[in-house]
């Protein structure tokens, strides 16, 4: 397939000059043929979102994708929202169809992806959710559509934990403690599975790791941080000397980016140069 057809797409955010998407997306485009698609970074502070939707409209853009701080503030401005995003409260992905603007959230579909990848059955299993942001809501989310059996959220403010907790509360057997608690070390010794949805050891803070103590872990739980920069948190490497499994976030971006450009485009990706680009920038290749 090729298209000399003008596109536009863009990420919307403050900042976003870190993000990777443009680089995803331009290779994707490329390799489906697709010269002219451009996807740009759309740095916008709030307080002014109103007129960035309103310029997705005018500007023509196919879709955008949203991250912090618009991913629920946008909501209130788009025509349609689908179930996930509604049930989370946050929009990752809009699309615009003729000027009628419907937010979606492929977070979920990245996460349970990169489970199903990482040959993870969610069913049943007892999780342990370290963090209570949005990237936590999703995988929540994503956790309770699976009917995993427990889920245990540990996060530094325990009333955000216990917010969360109770917006789920209908959908799961959803708990939360404060992560230094006693209550939360008893629960991660019959974890099946950590996540980690803090930016605790982000770049470039790679020393930083969420203070929890992994040997409580049962042998074979899978540690999980959703962080992909760098590829191996201290989390993951400290996991990894104890015998534990590990995954790391790479999976979950590039499938929830697939997700996404399916929803823009009708079609998957070349998901191979989405995935070699990836780790040609992250392993500074
Ligand atoms: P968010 O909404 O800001 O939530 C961040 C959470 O981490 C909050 O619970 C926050 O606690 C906690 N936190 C932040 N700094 C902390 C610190 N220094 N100590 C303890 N807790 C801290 O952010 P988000 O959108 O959920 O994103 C979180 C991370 O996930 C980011 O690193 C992001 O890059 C990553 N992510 C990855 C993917 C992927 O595809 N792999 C997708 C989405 C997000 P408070 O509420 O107390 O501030």
């Amino acid at each position: 397939m090729s298209s000399s057809e003008i596109k536009n797409f863009g990420i919307l955010g403050y900042p976003v000059g870190h993000s990777l998407s443009p680089h995803m997306y331009m290779a994707a485009f490329k390799a489906a043929g697709f010269p002219n698609y451009n996807y740009t970074l759309l740095p916008m502070q709030t307080g002014k979102l109103y007129f960035a939707v309103e310029g997705i409209k005018n500007l023509d853009f196919r879709g955008v994708n949203v991250t912090i701080p618009h991913k629920t503030t946008i909501m209130q401005y788009l025509d349609a929202i689908d179930s996930d995003a509604l049930v989370i409260g946050a929009v990752n992905t809009v699309v615009n169809d003729g000027g009628m603007l419907t937010g979606y959230n492929t977070d979920v579909a990245g996460f349970l992806s990169a489970l199903a990848e990482a040959n993870f059955l969610p069913e049943e299993c007892h999780a342990v959710v370290l963090g209570a942001g949005g990237a936590a809501r999703a995988i929540l989310w994503g956790l309770c559509k699976k009917r995993a059996g427990y889920i245990t959220i540990g996060a530094r403010n325990p009333i955000k934990a216990q917010a969360l907790a109770n917006d789920f509360l209908n959908h799961g057997n959803v708990e939360s403690f404060d992560w230094l608690s006693d209550e939360f070390k008893e629960a991660m010794q019959t974890a099946d599975i950590l996540i980690n949805t803090t930016p605790l050891g982000m770049f470039p803070n790679v020393d930083d790791m969420p203070p929890v103590d992994l040997k409580l872990l049962p042998e074979g739980a899978l540690v999980y941080d959703i962080v992909y920069n760098p590829a191996e948190t201290k989390l993951l490497k400290t996991a990894r000397e104890l015998g534990y499994p590990t995954l790391n976030g790479v999976s979950m971006l590039l499938l929830q980016g697939k997700e996404s450009y399916r929803l823009f485009l009708g079609e998957t990706p070349d998901m191979k140069i989405m995935a070699n680009t990836l780790n040609k920038i992250l392993h500074g290749e």
